[in-house]
């Protein structure tokens, strides 16, 4: 039988997500090339933006991008946490001080910005989009075959998996599938084009309580990112997740029975809740899984 020619890598990493493009970036720090596949066409950015703590900063200093994600992103100076049921505030932190003789940073970083700034830092032919990966065998000299879904292999003498919840590379190995946390998710992103006024005391705020547990933070002079976390319960069976508008009704509902301020209202009202995935179940793979997978 005719053997099909295969093309060639040393490293692969499947999934151009915040992992592969962090460690892409890393291996190219250290001088080694490494090829990314990205199923999507173009950078995906799904989620809007998240929290980001000084460990992930020492990680990003590490790559040497750390200060651009800062000049683009407000530090938090405090975070409060206050119950939806009573208005009471039950905690607050500082995040003015500093942790292990730096300072403290908070960040709510947008997605969009970091996949890019991270991006930009690699060489240009490093990501192929629209290049999904449907399934890997081994190869008898330790080297593995990736089959694309446009019918094409790959040969790699390392594989790396970054390709997210579902990956295919877990699942290869036998990782245990992700567990549910029990709670959903949704999350939209506030855009005040002339500028909002949480930049000038820049807060990260937080509600638990009422079945809910929601939050906003500014990332920057223009753009508020909140979330909304529930866990189903019998009452909440019938929520329609179907589109954004949806998701945004019923969060407005919830937040309009409990103790959240007017500002949140208003920034949840203006706010854009993604078509695409307007919630999201929570789940998360259990890093013991790598220990006790058969692989
Ligand atoms: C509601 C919510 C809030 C969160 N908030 C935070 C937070 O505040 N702070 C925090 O640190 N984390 C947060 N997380 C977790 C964070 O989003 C994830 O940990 C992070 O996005 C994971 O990055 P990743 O690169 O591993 O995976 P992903 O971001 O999922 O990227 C995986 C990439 O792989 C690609 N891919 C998938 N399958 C294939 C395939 N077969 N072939 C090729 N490519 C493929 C996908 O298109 C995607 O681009 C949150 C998650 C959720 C759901």
């Amino acid at each position: 039988m005719q053997q099909q020619e295969k093309s060639g890598e040393q490293i692969v990493i499947v999934g151009a997500g915040l992992a592969g493009l962090a460690v892409a970036l890393g291996l190219h720090r250290k001088g080694v090339r490494s090829v990314v596949l990205e199923s999507s066409p173009a950078l995906r950015a799904s989620g809007f933006a998240f929290g980001t703590w000084p460990n992930a900063f020492r990680a990003l200093d590490a790559l040497g991008v750390g200060d651009k994600i800062r000049d683009l992103h407000l530090q938090a100076q405090v975070l409060r946490v206050t119950s939806s049921s009573t208005g009471e505030v039950a905690r607050e932190l500082d995040f003015t001080g500093k942790q292990g003789g730096r300072p403290f940073e908070f960040r709510c970083v947008r997605r969009d910005v970091l996949l890019q700034v991270l991006e930009a830092e690699l060489p240009g032919d490093t990501i192929r989009y629209s290049s999904k990966i449907v399934s890997i065998d081994d190869e008898h000299d330790d080297a593995k075959i990736i089959h694309l879904a446009d019918g094409s292999t790959l040969r790699a003498k390392a594989l790396i998996g970054c390709d997210g919840i579902n990956s295919v590379v877990s699942r290869w190995l036998g990782l245990a599938k992700p567990s549910h946390s029990g709670r959903w998710a949704t999350r939209g992103l506030a855009h005040y084009p002339d500028g909002h006024a949480f930049q000038f005391q820049p807060k990260f705020l937080q509600f638990f309580g009422h079945g809910f547990r929601f939050g906003y933070v500014p990332c920057n002079a223009n753009d508020v990112y909140w979330f909304y976390t529930w866990p189903p319960s019998p009452h909440d069976d019938g929520v329609d997740k179907s589109s954004g508008a949806k998701m945004k009704q019923y969060v407005l509902t919830k937040l309009r029975s409990s103790k959240v301020p007017a500002e949140a209202l208003e920034l949840v009202q203006r706010s854009e809740i993604s078509d695409d995935a307007p919630a999201t179940p929570l789940r998360f793979r259990s890093p013991f899984s790598l220990l006790f997978a058969d692989c």
